[in-house]
């Protein structure tokens, strides 16, 4: 993807520059909108590629905060108390079914895939 719209601004690039020096040699007035329309043509892409990458860094931002989501979960699940109090903590917002794995909506109270009970610890 990223590949392809590089390609794309190349292309733009090549085609709307030769397309306004043809242009220039006729009327230069058209030669210059020609220019202006060419450098304006490749802001979407960049645009674009710029989101791409915001996006790559969210996704490296979620995953380190998984990890760390993870550890914690890993060092309360070794103290009871606290497992329980996070238990009913995480049952307010979402709940994996101790049946068949299906994580459920908040609120609900029942497995929407397999049907079982949530079981508040
Ligand atoms: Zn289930």
């Amino acid at each position: 993807m990223r590949k392809c719209l590089i390609a794309m601004i190349i292309i733009n690039l090549l085609g709307g520059v030769l397309g306004s020096f043809a242009l220039l040699a006729q009327n230069v007035l058209l030669g210059v909108l020609g220019f202006v329309g060419t450098a304006l043509s490749v802001v979407p892409y960049i645009a674009l590629l710029q989101a791409m990458d915001d996006i790559e860094d969210l996704r490296a931002s979620v995953q380190v905060l998984q990890g760390r989501i993870y550890q914690m979960r890993q060092a309360v699940d070794t103290v009871p108390e606290v497992k329980t109090a996070l238990d009913k903590q995480v049952s307010r917002h979402v709940w994996t079914c101790p049946r068949c794995g299906a994580v459920n909506k908040a609120g609900t109270h029942e497995c929407e895939s397999c049907g079982a009970r949530y079981e508040s610890a």
